[in-house]
């Protein structure tokens, strides 16, 4: 057993389709759809946070200055995600 997390064929098409669901651009069937897998699947969820809060955070650095603790904490979850990415591919199928 290993606590390895992969992205499923579905997670790929999640995170494909994360802007247009961020942006509310997908048709409502779409957006239910992924919706209903994000909310369900640990690993689309921590990339969706992420994805949703810098976006948030740019959104905001427009009209203000993001406060220091905000960006701090958006930097922290950034390499969190890239560090399982990497060791994802490390640990990969062809090892
Ligand atoms: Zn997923």
């Amino acid at each position: 057993m290993s606590d390895e997390i992969r992205l499923e064929p579905d997670c790929q098409q999640a995170v494909d389709k994360l802007y247009l669901f961020l942006d509310r651009e997908l048709a409502e069937g779409d957006w239910d759809a992924v919706h209903a897998h994000i909310a369900d699947c640990a690993p689309c969820l921590t990339q969706f946070d992420v994805e949703r809060i810098v976006k948030e955070l740019v959104a905001r650095s427009c009209r203000e200055k993001a406060p220091e603790m905000l960006r701090a904490r958006v930097l922290t979850s950034i390499r969190t995600t890239v560090t399982v990415t990497t060791t994802e591919r490390v640990a990969g199928p062809d090892a």
